[in-house]
């Protein structure tokens, strides 16, 4: 299968008319990306190889904002070996299996070996994609939900809308995000035009200072432990102040910024196959 892959690529780049005899690696594609992000490569970083080995020929490129084991599973079959992920894939922010290698995880232990079975290199996408101008996922996130048009010049989170309710705020954005189980925070009769947006986990004091700006009646998220920002917001309503909370999940609320990414990506790599594959939301809700 993965010969003729490799084959299928090798004719393709002789029909483009490449002169390039080695197939592009992994290195090679993370190197071109440093140099096209257009902000300076720092480190620390957690945009680094998460597994495999950084000189394997990539017979293609998977895109996706969680490289769940369901989407390496797409990838592996659409033959794609090179995945590019904006979360981690081994539960925790850094990456660190440790723990999990020590207690013999089993779940851990299957996804490691379809990797290496497969022979995927999977790269970590999140710091440096976030620090391009603009961020590289508010941009997609912005496109997917219209409001372009809204968005504040001096600060691309915040957004001024057309008056509406809490309530109906909250439909409109299950509706175009294709959200199962996304949950509010507030009165569902609030007025309100004054919308601001950190997609992700951005930790609750980034989350709590957004939401006390006056220019901020409802905080739109991905996730947050709801003993924080949950609570904060809970107290707020209490109050009668006039806040609201919209979490939307962490994979609705950053997957389109990683479209665009997939997108941006097509505009300097053209040797191999580039797909965006979506991670599905894990969460259902009963009826
Ligand atoms: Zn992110």
């Amino acid at each position: 299968m993965r010969r003729l892959a490799v084959l299928a690529v090798s004719v393709s780049w002789s029909i483009a008319g490449f002169a390039q005899e080695n197939p592009l690696t992994a290195r090679q594609v993370i190197e071109r990306i440093q140099k096209n992000v257009g902000v300076p490569w720092t480190t620390p970083t957690v945009d680094t190889i998460k597994a495999g080995n950084a000189d394997t020929p990539v017979s293609g490129i998977a895109v996706t904002m969680m490289a769940t084991q369901d989407v390496l599973e797409r990838a592996a079959a659409s033959g794609k070996n090179f995945v590019i992920t904006h979360e981690p894939t081994f539960y925790n922010h850094l990456d660190n299996t440790a723990d999990l290698e020590k207690q013999e995880d089993a779940v851990l232990r299957a996804k490691q070996t379809f990797i290496r079975e497969h022979g995927l290199v999977i790269w970590r996408f999140h710091d440096h994609w976030h620090a391009r101008k603009p961020d590289g996922i508010l941009l997609g996130m912005t496109h997917a939900l219209d409001w372009e048009d809204f968005q504040s010049h001096d600060n691309e989170h915040l957004f001024v809308i057309a008056p509406t309710t809490l309530s109906s705020l909250a439909e409109s954005i299950k509706k175009k995000l294709s959200i199962r189980a996304l949950r509010v925070v507030g009165d569902p009769q609030l007025k309100l035009t004054q919308v601001a947006f950190l997609p992700g986990a951005a930790g609750s004091a980034r989350q709590i200072q957004m939401l006390e700006r006056n220019d901020v009646e409802a905080l739109l998220i991905g996730e947050t432990p709801e003993w924080e920002t949950v609570e904060y917001v809970s107290d707020a309503v209490t109050e009668h102040k006039r806040k609201a909370l919209i979490i939307i999940g962490h994979i609705p609320s950053e997957q389109a910024g990683m479209e665009e990414c997939a997108s941006w990506l097509k505009s300097f790599i053209s040797e191999v196959p580039i797909e965006f594959i979506p991670a599905s939301e894990p969460f259902w809700l009963p009826r």
